[in-house]
């Protein structure tokens, strides 16, 4: 059983402390969705543990499979089993959703296995079939060049059917504002309770309660000001739908 150790991660952002010690394990089979409000840091802990250039670690590290992930390129990570939402945002015309999805699952069968010849193509038509119909895609998608032109639902159509693919051990989920309809929830949440099972572990970022009324995560976290500063189960959601942040505020200058 693997898991994703962060252990008091402290970044900065153009000097600015974002994260300040943040402290958080997700294992296979488990959701846990990171909430709160505008400015925390949630984003900023999705882009540093996708190895975004901007993020700079000034403490603390992220251990997956005995190697501290901070260490590697982001394809490195990907390879390893770890699945970050937004890897691939740009739209890449003349490669298709199928065809890049290929080259990814291939990528991984190589990290594993040097003399792995690639998935031959039956094969991958056929498991990519059964993704698309688990997920309830149609399959001209699959046809479609990745990310050109794509809406937000579309976009995250995409993401949910590589992760379909890839079967990577932890997922990270970033709810980033963009093109987040209702539709594009729907996607996502649908998404992850389709493939939610013993080998997937979820950490689901998001600003939007309403997601979790339709994904139900084992852990609730709340992040104030770059730091975590409540943890429980899904009643702790349906506690801030209620009562907001404001007590949490509270609490957290009565700990500073
Ligand atoms: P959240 O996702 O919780 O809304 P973010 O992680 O996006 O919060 O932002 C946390 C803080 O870090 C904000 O004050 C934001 O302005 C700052 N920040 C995040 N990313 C950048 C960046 N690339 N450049 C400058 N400031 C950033
Ligand atoms: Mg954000």
């Amino acid at each position: 059983m693997s898991q994703l150790e962060i252990r008091n991660l402290h970044v900065s952002v153009e000097d600015k402390e974002i994260l300040k010690g943040v402290t958080l394990t997700v294992k296979q089979g488990e959701i846990h969705a990171i909430m709160g409000p505008n400015g925390t840091g949630k984003s900023t802990l999705a882009y540093t543990l996708m190895g975004h250039p901007a993020y700079t670690v000034t403490e603390g590290e992220v251990i997956f499979k005995g190697q501290n992930i901070l260490e590697l390129e982001p394809d490195e990570r990907a390879r390893l089993g770890i699945f970050l939402a937004f890897q691939y945002p740009v739209a890449i015309p003349g490669v298709t959703v199928a065809n890049f999805l290929r080259s990814a699952m291939n990528a991984r069968r190589r990290a594993e296995n040097p003399e792995d010849k690639g998935i031959p193509i039956p094969e991958f038509r056929k498991m990519l079939k059964e993704k698309m119909d688990l997920l309830k895609m149609d399959h001209s998608f699959a046809g479609r060049y990745l990310n050109d032109g794509f809406s937000g639902g579309e976009k995250k159509r995409a993401e949910i059917l590589q992760l379909a693919t890839l079967q990577p051990e932890i997922a990270i989920l970033d709810e980033t504002d963009s093109g987040l309809d209702i539709d594009a929830l729907r996607i996502v949440a649908e998404g992850v309770n389709a493939l939610m099972g013993p080998h997937l572990g979820v950490l689901l970022i998001t600003h939007y309660q309403r997601l979790l009324n339709y994904v139900k995560p084992d852990f609730v976290h709340v992040m104030l000001d770059g730091r975590i500063v409540e943890s429980g189960g899904p009643d702790l959601a349906l506690h801030l739908e209620e009562h907001g942040y404001h007590w949490l505020r509270e609490k957290a200058e009565e700990n500073a």
